[in-house]
């Protein structure tokens, strides 16, 4: 609940306004799941709310840990739904990759999580709580949230089909009173829901965002992404520059382009995504470029190294920032396009 609610539904309980912040606080800067366990309320009171309210609606099913340290957590929703969310840890900025849908409606073609469908979108409450379990497995419960923490908003779903319940999970997020992870911290990932990307762009506390690209031409792109075709690439490049126009003094914006071994990945490739930007005259861009993850039954390979680094540096001779992006949790089903809900680990 946002504060606000929370104020009015401890008000409707007959208590005083303060009551919402010692809720609040327990909740998201203590990270406590029992009412039982938030002992500066009294016990009347901590009764009352359990028999009213939840904290918790996720359970962790399996946790699964790589190689790497990366960790997949799948979780079910009270009602038995999926929800997959990943910790990538790193010296000093700890990443965690939340999911914004169970399933997916979206059809990439050379993602898992599309073969599992839409099963419902998530509530703010279970966006969040994905995050409070992970810290709590991760630091312990009541232990201060890193202040490197970074979140990504690039598990299972597209952010943007669940809009509303989204900004309002981001909201509770960076709330001081609470977990404090603020939206320079985070980083939204769209497959190019435009209409959003224009309202995304007007939030004075928007968060990064990153635009999954992938091809450069409408008639691959339909193929990979055919999402595609509800808001071809013009329509998509048009709005990503107008988000141009809402950058911070040093912002900049991320394209991700999923490397697919001989589909899109040859330098004639990279110059006509090169091409495709310097039409938009976006300047104040990165790419991303994230090697495919294919697992069965995806009929992708993974592109060569050498295929990748060409890309990269023909993009480069065209004056393009681009990153390569090391994949991890391969062995877990973690990586970008693997979270299908597996239960199994490689
Ligand atoms: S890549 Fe993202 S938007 Fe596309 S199907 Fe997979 S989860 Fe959905």
């Amino acid at each position: 609940m946002p504060r606000a609610e929370l104020r009015e539904f401890v008000e409707s309980l007959g208590e005083p306004p303060y009551r919402a912040t010692q809720i609040f606080k327990a909740v998201h800067q203590r990270r406590l799941r029992l009412f039982d366990d938030i002992t500066d309320l009294p016990k009347k009171f901590r009764e009352k709310l359990a028999e009213r309210a939840d904290i918790s609606r996720l359970t962790v099913e399996q946790k699964y840990v790589s190689t790497d340290g990366t960790r997949r957590y799948l979780m079910k929703t009270a009602d038995g739904r999926p929800v997959e969310t990943v910790f990538i840890p790193a010296e000093g900025r700890d990443t965690i990759c939340f999911s914004s849908q169970s399933g997916c409606p979206l059809k990439c073609d050379f993602c898992l999580t599309a073969k599992l469908g839409l099963l419902r979108n998530l509530t703010a409450g279970e966006i969040v709580e994905q995050i409070i379990i992970v810290l709590n497995d991760v630091y312990g419960e009541a232990a201060e949230t890193p202040h490197g923490t970074n979140l990504v908003g690039m598990g299972a779903g597209e952010p943007f089909l669940n809009f509303e319940n989204l900004i309002t999970a981001l909201r509770i997020m960076a709330d001081e009173d609470g977990l404090f992870i603020v939206p320079n911290r985070v980083t939204i990932s769209t497959a190019g829901i435009v209409p959003k990307i224009y309202e995304f762009a007007k939030l004075p506390d928007r968060p990064h965002l990153a635009i999954s690209l992938t091809a450069a031409t409408d008639e691959l792109r339909d193929r990979l992404m055919p999402i595609n075709k509800r808001w071809n690439l013009d329509e998509l490049m048009a709005a990503a520059k107008e988000f141009e126009g809402s950058l911070r003094r040093g912002e900049r914006f991320t394209f991700e382009y999923v490397m697919l071994g001989g589909v899109n990945d040859s330098p004639e490739d990279a110059r006509k995504l090169a091409r495709l930007l310097d039409k938009f005259q976006l300047s104040r861009v990165k790419i991303n470029l994230i090697p495919h993850n294919g697992a069965e039954p995806l009929n992708y390979n993974a592109s060569s190294p050498d295929a990748v680094a060409r890309f990269k540096s023909t993009l480069e001779s065209m004056g393009i920032d681009a990153y390569v992006r090391t994949p991890r949790g391969r062995d877990i089903y973690a990586a970008c396009g693997q979270l299908a809900a597996m239960e199994k680990a490689a």
